[in-house]
């Protein structure tokens, strides 16, 4: 049988274990198998750690038996046996209750895994998983580094390294199987090993330097399939002409600039001009806006929107939600006025119309809206993804905004854009910043500009951690200067991780995708609810203040209604969920109470903090945890209070989340090809292959000389693709 990359894994080892492979680790073929890198590689020595080891840590040591013992027990019917197990660093007790374990013999060594447990002051494991080391190829195991992959329920990691190591040809490497796809020039400028020489490394390494030298081959991969599909894509649409939409003067543009009721700060203004430039231009813009929390954005977007218009255009709005997307087209009508009424009765009639499109319209809106869209009535259009669906046609569209883009894939952006008869410009929007090589990676096809300033006159927002386990009395005062507030005129939001009341089973926290990855921890409470909280506060603390909740579980028009409620302070406090995370305005809220703050990223406490203090007054936000202030948990949201600078707040939240969920992708970043490339610590690795891959495009021929590398990044869209298909 000869064997390919392509090869499928059941063919090579059998039913069973491929049929594990495939279902508990989506590995299909000989090359998921040896892209399957293992986590870390056990050695002697480690159990010199031992000590920091905590009960209920789950660890895998390799070790040699020193000491068999077989008795029988005297309280019970039965034997137990102790085997003691050392690498010369130290030594621990392996327990089994009337069961011997045959091959476990003085002298053989193996790999332990269990749960660490003390019994009489000495660590031990109970039933550990065994895997003796075979010494058939002559192994020194006792000198050797023991790979440990990624395992699952039935496949082990042993089963993983005794897979691969049938796939070592008789050369003794992967010589036979592997071709190499990158360009032997192109490695030698970077001092790269070949890619069969790096397979071997990192399956088998004799050292750590080994290693260390293997994976910066193997991120050099990731790297440069990644930047060429980023250079592709810039290059294609460098090359498909769009449509200038120059400025006009006397049009929506000036109205919007005449009705607004404040300065553009300088950073708008600069951005502005930015965009005005680029919009004048038959080559489509590509641009990524991030500006911090209330930086103000939406400005600078509905200013170019109109430009776009004024020249004969149409400009669509993506939100992520329906109370965004309802808030926007409510404040960009206001602001237009009788402008964005043209052909009403009261309407300009040399303005437009502002359609707003969600999922959730009635069939007439909706055919009513959509009418206004293909007929070019509409000039601004505004809405969720209901926006992209089939059946929603423009006119004209000139420009796509979209606004918080980490909601959104790549995908959702380009069919919007796909909907112009010509390419259109795009603006992203986002208020997570990240940092460049990040941006290099997930937004590479983009240019970018950033909003550092605030609006100046904000009252800022000063932050403070409330451990509740430790001072009860503060959550008291919490309530306390939340009343104060209220009584000061202003309003407050009160934001829990769940809706409760399990009526239904679908009540998951509302949007957790910004949690840190705690791993399943039995012992946790369920997360506090909106309709307890809210039930709570208003027989309690709050008792007398007009107080209503929000959540994804009420129709999109009870939203709608209660955040206009809530804007035209008929509420004081709103208890909601993360629906208010992103985007919503309303300037005279002041407080932000976040219960159970812990079940919240970073940039997801920042995203909700940035709702207050979006007006002249000062704003306070309290993070209420039962996590004590020592933990690694306590420690996050302090940073989260101390720091009000995103930036800094969006790698901190990088560095506690793995590089799959920065990337979008699911679970294990396996689609997106980065395994073992980081965004954070490999940013020379990453420009170094961004130039490589700019240069390799811009030469005549392509890739068309590199099969390999054209093959790296058709199989990098493929996944994409599926990936997107999944999603939908
Ligand atoms: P974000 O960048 O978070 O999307 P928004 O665009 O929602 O922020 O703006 C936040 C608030 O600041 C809004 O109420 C907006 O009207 C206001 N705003 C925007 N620009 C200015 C400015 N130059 N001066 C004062 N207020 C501004
Ligand atoms: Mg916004």
């Amino acid at each position: 049988m000869s064997v390919t990359l392509e090869t499928s894994l059941a063919r090579v080892l059998g039913p069973k274990t491929a049929t594990g492979m495939a279902e508990q680790l989506s590995l299909h073929t000989v090359r998921d198998l040896l892209r399957h890198y293992p986590r870390r590689y056990a050695q002697r020595g480690e159990m010199a750690r031992l000590d920091d080891l905590r009960v209920g840590d789950r660890v895998t040591i390799l070790a040699q038996v020193t000491s068999v013992s077989t008795r029988r027990m005297r309280q019970r019917h039965g034997t137990i046996t102790e085997v003691t197990v050392g690498d010369g660093a130290g030594s621990m007790t392996l327990v089994f209750f009337n069961h011997k374990h045959a091959a476990l013999a003085r002298g053989a060594w193996g790999l332990f895994a269990g749960t660490v447990g003390t019994y009489a002051g000495k660590l031990q494991f109970t039933h550990p998983d065994c895997h003796l080391l075979d010494n058939d190829d002559g192994e020194d195991w006792a000198r050797a580094l023991v790979p440990i992959y990624p395992a699952s329920k039935d496949v082990s990691s042993w089963v993983i390294q005794k897979s691969v190591k049938l796939l070592i040809g008789a050369g003794g490497g992967f010589g036979d199987l592997v071709v190499d796809p990158i360009p032997e020039d192109l490695r030698a400028r970077h001092g790269l090993p070949s890619l069969a020489a790096a397979l071997l490394d990192i399956h088998r390494p004799t050292s750590l330097e080994d290693v260390e030298h293997a994976a910066h081959r193997l991120k050099w991969d990731e790297a440069l399939t990644l930047q060429l599909t980023l250079a592709a894509r810039r290059r294609a649409a460098a090359l498909e002409p769009g449509t200038a939409r120059p400025r006009r003067p006397g049009g929506l543009l000036d109205a919007v600039d005449a009705a607004l009721p404040f300065d553009l700060t300088e950073g708008q203004r600069a951005v502005g001009d930015e965009l005005a430039g680029e919009l004048d231009r038959d080559q489509p813009m590509h641009r990524l806006l991030q500006g911090e929390v209330g930086s103000g954005k939406t400005v600078v977007a509905l200013r170019a929107m109109a430009q776009v218009v004024d020249a004969g255009g149409q400009a669509a709005l993506l939100a992520p939600t329906e109370v965004l997307a309802a808030q926007h087209a409510r404040g960009i009508r206001a602001l237009l006025g009788p402008l964005g009424r043209a052909g009403e009765l009261d309407g300009d009639p040399s303005g437009t119309r502002v359609a707003l499109l969600t999922g959730s319209l009635k069939a007439a809106a909706r055919r009513e809206a959509r009418a206004d869209v293909a007929e070019g009535r509409a000039g601004i259009v505004i809405g969720t993804h209901a926006l992209i669906q089939e059946g929603v046609e423009f006119a004209d569209l000139g420009l796509v905004v979209v606004d918080e883009q980490h909601r959104f894939g790549v995908e959702q952006r380009d069919a919007l854009r796909a909907k112009g008869n010509r390419p259109p410009h795009v603006l992203v929007m986002t208020a997570t910043p990240i940092p460049r090589t990040v941006a290099m990676t997930v937004y590479g096809d983009l240019e970018i500009s950033t909003l550092r300033q605030l609006p100046s006159g904000r009252g800022g927002v000063s932050s403070s951690v409330v451990p509740v386990n430790e001072k009860r009395s503060w959550l008291d005062r919490a309530w306390e200067r939340l009343r104060e507030e209220v009584a000061a005129g202003r309003q407050a939001y009160v934001v829990c991780p769940r809706i409760g009341d399990e009526a239904g089973a679908d009540d998951e926290p509302e949007d957790a995708d910004g949690a840190p990855d705690d791993g399943p921890r039995a012992d946790r409470r369920p997360p506090l609810a909106v309709l307890d909280i809210a039930e709570l506060l208003r027989s309690g603390p709050l008792a007398g203040l007009r107080l209503d909740v929000l959540h994804g579980r009420l129709t999109p028009e009870e939203k709608d209604a209660r955040m206009q409620a809530f804007a035209a302070r008929e509420i004081d406090v709103l208890v909601a969920t993360t629906v208010v995370e992103v985007g919503v305005d309303v300037p005279n809220a002041t407080v932000m109470v976040v219960m159970d703050a812990d079940r919240f990223g970073v940039s997801q406490l920042h995203q909700l903090r940035g709702r207050v203090a979006r007006g002249k007054h000062a704003g306070l936000c309290l993070l209420v945890t039962d996590a004590s202030s020592s933990s690694s948990t306590g420690q996050r949201l302090a940073a989260v209070a101390a720091t009000s600078d995103g930036f800094e707040l969006a790698r901190l939240d990088l560095e506690t989340r793995r590089e799959g969920d920065i990337l979008g992708a699911a679970q294990s970043g396996r689609r997106s090809g980065v395994r073992m490339l980081s965004l954070l610590e490999d940013e020379e690795l990453i420009a170094s292959a961004r130039a490589e891959a700019t240069a390799l495009l811009e030469t005549e021929r392509g890739l068309a000389d590199h099969p390999g590398l054209a093959a790296e990044v058709a199989r990098l869209a493929t996944d994409e693709r599926a990936e997107w298909l999944e999603k939908a």
